[in-house]
């Protein structure tokens, strides 16, 4: 596939605000794909990245020295690429308007391939040593070389990592849906009538009749028009007319009352009620054939119409067989973390979707717990249950097979040599192969006592991480088991997975089981969260005895109760958008205060929900400021909404943990605002920070549908 092809997508997509039609251009994209391995490269490059975050892959080209491959292969001088990125704003439009001006024939002839810029890409992410920097400028500027100047422009941003198209992973999985329905409908192949005749040239058009999926009646869900080519048709209708088929089919109903403008003509020249051709279609079970032929995917016959000599068959694909499809896709990419995998394996083999199963050292999507307020709420909804001790420490997944073993965190990054006693002690537990999950956390030995989060947090580091692994060691409190020796546990309901889980564990004194108990009653339960909350802990998790391990989904399975938060539930995730400047006494620092967003997973976009001026130290405040600094932005980024102008707008990069008195009502904010004039949306009253989460990612921020729900839960 042409490099041009992605580029000028990534141009519609730019210039698309909606998730359907961003769906909609992407799986035309995954359309252009020679194969599997070009629909992996896709998947990942629309995101900005070359693999999924866990292999840590980062391009890491700094603007200095993408502003010297520009000058170098558009022979403009740096001063005057500079010139233009500040003009512009954005170095890939610079790019774009430099390359332009080059003379049509100094452009090089050589055409750019998808594989070619891809792999390009990869080699520049993996150059490093003395003289690496150099190196990935020559790269860069190799690439340039060959690139038309729309090209240039994302090639640049892809380097720089400001691609930003606001593609989210559910966009991608919609769009694989809708590729593969596509792919199913437009195969020619499956078109035979009596095994003898071939459909060629089969078109496919999308009737965009109806937008908004959840007005859409059943029938309109997904339409689709397939067109035969005139020679076809003529074809199609000698065959329909050999067909031995009796003259009355009250299959044919819908076909005749639709059928076309000739229809009536004919009825109007010959005074007859029939029309010869359609007499000839009657003959053809139309609607039995095409569904042999289609059986891979379920859907419905609405109408067959001639017209000239094209036939159309109106066929719809029904909304439970869409949704059977995202959810067998949602549910493979929970289970491996890399949506190119994903794009690849539908690509490659469609039907087995369905059992699309984990791999060991591709870490699983967390299962996440819902929230209830009060221990009589917990046990109305899930009945007796197992409580656990909920610890505040950092989530890991741990992934052994024989003497390899690597840690991943919440948001999946590999942090496996930050942890050697995890390693180590993952090594000695009785199973070769497992994949468990636990909350790890400080412990001093001495004393026998565990340490707070903001101590936990500080053996997530880079360097001296053997004296730290020594001075504060952790301990992991093993809540889960995914798969251990050949068998997958998250099909099993949890009481099972519990016991596999304490058989490995028997006997180690680092790894170990979580606390907990199993009860009946609201008073035992409520019993247990006070005792945890004594020992220093959270709260506790209540876990569904009969419920699998969902991956990557917020359920009843397991349900949290934390200590208080005021009215709240609990505290808020959001994502910092935008900083405000100091005023007054805290004019010394430029920094005085954020604006910060929620993830609204239905749209993909963020919603502003919050400005927050208290809860910073002095020092948290001039960490704040060389931190936002750094990812400050000139522009309002692409994926959110927002009425407010902060002073200055930065990457939606940093998740901070906030507490608030309550949820209000309030015109200024975006979050879960409705469409109607008086329409307003949630804010936080009295905001206060309570601490950076820098093991959440953007998308991990308490979403616009959990907020809907905690508002609705403090008003109980
Ligand atoms: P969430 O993970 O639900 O998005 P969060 O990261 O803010 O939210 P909490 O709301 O505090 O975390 O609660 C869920 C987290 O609690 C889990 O992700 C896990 O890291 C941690 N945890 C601690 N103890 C347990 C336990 N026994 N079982 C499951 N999770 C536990």
């Amino acid at each position: 596939m042409q490099f041009l092809v992605l580029a000028d997508a990534f141009e519609k997509i730019e210039n698309t605000a909606g998730r359907l039609g961003m769906a909609r251009l992407l799986s035309s994209l995954f359309s252009c794909a020679k194969d599997a391995q070009e629909c992996r490269q896709i998947a990942y490059m629309v995101q900005g990245s070359i693999a999924p975050a866990f292999e840590g892959l980062d391009l890491g080209m700094g603007e200095r020295f993408a502003i010297a491959a520009v000058a170098l292969c558009s022979g403009a001088s740096e001063k005057r690429v500079e010139d233009t990125y500040k003009k512009e704003g954005d170095l890939g439009s610079a790019a774009q308007i430099l390359l332009s001006k080059k003379s049509q024939m100094a452009l090089s002839q050589e055409e750019l391939s998808l594989e070619g810029v891809y792999s390009s890409f990869v080699k520049i992410a993996k150059t490093g040593g003395s003289g690496s920097q150099q190196m990935k400028i020559k790269a860069l500027a190799q690439l340039l070389n060959s690139a038309s100047p729309l090209e240039a422009k994302y090639i640049v941003r892809f380097a720089l990592a400001t691609l930003r198209l606001g593609v989210g992973e559910p966009t991608i999985l919609d769009s694989l849906v809708q590729f593969q329905i596509n792919r199913v409908m437009r195969n020619a192949d499956v078109l035979r009538v009596n095994g003898e005749f071939e459909v060629q040239n089969l078109q496919l058009a999308i009737l965009e009749k109806e937008e908004d999926e959840e007005k859409a009646t059943d029938f309109q869900k997904a339409a689709y028009e397939l067109k035969l080519s005139a020679e076809d048709a003529e074809k199609f209708s000698e065959i329909a007319s050999n067909e031995k088929k009796p003259e009355k089919e009250t299959g044919e109903k819908t076909a005749k009352e639709k059928s076309t403008g000739e229809n009536a003509k004919a009825k109007e020249e010959t005074g007859s009620d029939e029309n010869p051709k359609a007499k000839k279609k009657k003959k053809l079970d139309i609607s039995a054939f095409a569904k042999s032929k289609f059986g891979e995917v379920k859907f419905t016959i609405e109408n067959i119409e001639e017209n000239k000599n094209s036939f159309f068959l109106h066929v719809v694909f029904t909304i439970e067989e869409k949704k059977k499809m995202r959810e067998e896709y949602e549910r493979a990419f929970n289970l491996c973390s890399d949506i190119g995998e994903v794009a690849a394996a539908v690509y490659g083999k469609p039907t087995d979707m369905g059992k699309f199963s984990m791999k060991i050292f591709s870490p699983v999507r967390p299962a996440l717990a819902e929230r209830l307020s009060t221990a009589e709420e917990i046990i109305e909804k899930i009945g007796e249950c197992a409580v656990e001790g909920k610890y505040d420490g950092l989530r890991m997944q741990v992934h052994r097979k024989g003497e390899r073993v690597e840690i991943f965190s919440r948001k999946q990054e590999r942090m496996t040599h930050m942890f050697p006693e995890i390693v180590s002690a993952a090594k000695e537990l009785g199973a070769r192969e497992f994949i468990l999950e636990g909350e790890a956390l400080a412990y001093n030995a001495a004393e026998d006592k565990y340490y707070s989060f903001q101590q936990t947090i500080q053996r997530k580091r880079k360097h001296g991480i053997q004296g730290m692994s020594e001075e504060l060691p952790l301990h992991l409190f093993a809540f889960d088991i995914l798969y251990a020796d050949g068998v997958e546990y998250t099909y099993e309901e949890y009481s099972k997975r519990r016991n596999i889980l304490e058989k490995i564990l028997k006997g180690n004194k680092t790894i170990v089981p979580s606390k907990r108990i199993i009860a009946k009653t609201a008073a035992e339960l409520e019993k247990f969260f006070n005792k945890c909350i004594a020992e220093g802990l959270e709260g506790i998790i209540a876990k569904d005895l009969k419920q699998p391990y969902i991956a990557g989904a917020r359920k009843f399975a397991w349900i949290k109760l934390k200590r208080s938060y005021g009215a709240l539930a609990d505290s808020i995730d959001v994502v910092i958008c935008g900083y405000y400047l100091g005023k007054g006494q805290r004019s010394e620092f430029a920094f005085g205060g954020l604006l910060t967003a929620v993830y609204n997973e239905e749209s993909g976009k963020f919603e502003t929900i919050a400005k927050i001026g208290s809860g910073f130290t002095e020092v948290e405040m001039g960490d704040f400021e060389e931190m936002l600094k750094k990812i400050t932005v000139k522009e309002k980024p692409h994926e959110l909404e927002s009425e407010l102008v902060p002073d200055f707008w930065t990457k939606l990069k940093y998740v901070i943990s906030v507490t608030a008195d309550e949820i209000t009502l309030s015109p200024m904010h975006t979050c879960g605002k409705g469409k109607g004039e008086d329409a307003k949306g949630y804010a936080l009253r009295f905001p206060r920070m309570v601490e950076l989460r820098i093991d959440k990612g953007p998308a991990e921020t308490t979403t616009v549908s959990e907020i809907e729900k905690m508002y609705r839960m403090q008003k109980k």
